[in-house]
């Protein structure tokens, strides 16, 4: 049995895209947990979306990060290193016959259930599940599914509360390899977290779900799932998650407009209740903020739901001071 002590968190940032005002609040709140309870912080690239990855963009992220005064411990990790070892997962689970070869996409096995005569061959037994013809005349690589048996997963998250879900049934069999030759995020983050001996997830609540999915593979790859942590989303001034659009938001435009991390933090702080009024705030004081709340205590104002990143706060960082 691990002590409060004795836990490992991970940040596991995309260099996908540039970091935005969302990523910096799952980031920082990530880490100002893990730092406050003294546990131990693992940095994870998860580079495997060879499409969106471009050259660079990890370091920019790591620049970021060093701006804001995250560190971590040991060494950065990088998912597209690790490829060997996420395919001997997919063979253990190949070897339980928990996977299949499927050339279909989510939306033509959504439209063969609407209206099997119109794909003849294609024996579809309920959403995303088996399929017996899926792969007959198709040539080339395709994407391997998991076998997502039935049953309500419960997970109690630290900050979500009480979630209930039904993979089996809410999204069915899950891609976990792609015929690209890389495995999927669900795999991948699974296997990376297991291996990692990380005890607690801290991220958005858009993966809550996703959590859903990754117990039930932790229950086939027989390791224990950890604790979760999933954080309320930042939306803009019309309640759409921050996202590539805001691009001039984002942290390295900050930053390379003369914005000071203090700032950052500072709103972030704002956001989180600690502070009542746009203030900078060095990132020591963030982390003794964060060690005096009580994070299981529901009722703080930034658990009860989403922030907003609002134009006052974009026009506040943006002040020359
Ligand atoms: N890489 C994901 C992101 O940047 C996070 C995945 C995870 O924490 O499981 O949103």
């Amino acid at each position: 049995m691990k002590t409060e002590h004795d836990r490992t968190t991970r940040l596991a940032p995309s260099p996908t895209g540039r970091l935005h005002m969302g990523n910096a609040w799952a980031l920082l709140l990530n880490w100002a947990i893990a730092r406050a309870n003294h546990w131990r912080v693992l940095l994870r690239m998860e580079d495997l979306d060879d499409s969106r990855v471009r050259e660079g963009d990890a370091e920019v992220v790591l620049e970021d990060l060093r701006w804001l005064g995250i560190d971590h411990d040991g060494p950065v990790h990088y998912q597209s290193r690790r490829i060997e070892r996420y395919r001997e997962a997919l063979q253990s689970l190949q070897a339980l016959d928990r996977t299949y070869a499927c050339s279909l996409s989510r939306r033509q096995i959504e439209e063969a259930l609407s209206a099997p005569h119109e794909h003849p061959g294609t024996i579809v037994a309920s959403l995303g599940r088996r399929h017996e013809a899926e792969t007959t005349g198709v040539d080339g690589p395709t994407n391997q599914r998991f076998v997502c048996e039935e049953g309500v997963v419960h997970i109690e998250d630290v900050i979500a509360g009480s979630y209930s879900e039904d993979p089996g049934s809410t999204v069915g069999d899950f891609i976990i390899w792609t015929k690209q030759g890389v495995p999927a995020y669900q795999l991948a983050v699974v296997v990376e977290d297991a291996d990692m001996g990380v005890t607690d997830v801290i991220r958005g609540n858009d993966l809550l779900s996703s959590s859903a999915r990754q117990v039930r593979l932790y229950e086939v790859l027989d390791k224990p799932a950890p604790r979760w942590w999933h954080l309320p989303l930042v939306v803009d001034q019309e309640g759409r998650r921050l996202a590539k659009r805001h691009g001039d938001r984002c942290l390295e435009a900050y930053r390379q407009s003369g914005v000071s991390a203090q700032k950052i933090i500072g709103l972030i702080a704002r956001w989180c209740g600690f502070i009542d009024r746009h203030e900078p705030l060095d990132v020591e004081v963030f982390l003794q903020l964060a060690a005096c709340q009580d994070w299981t205590k529901s009722g703080s104002s930034f658990l009860s739901g989403p922030v907003m990143f609002t134009e006052e706060d974009h026009q506040w960082l943006m002040e020359r001071s």
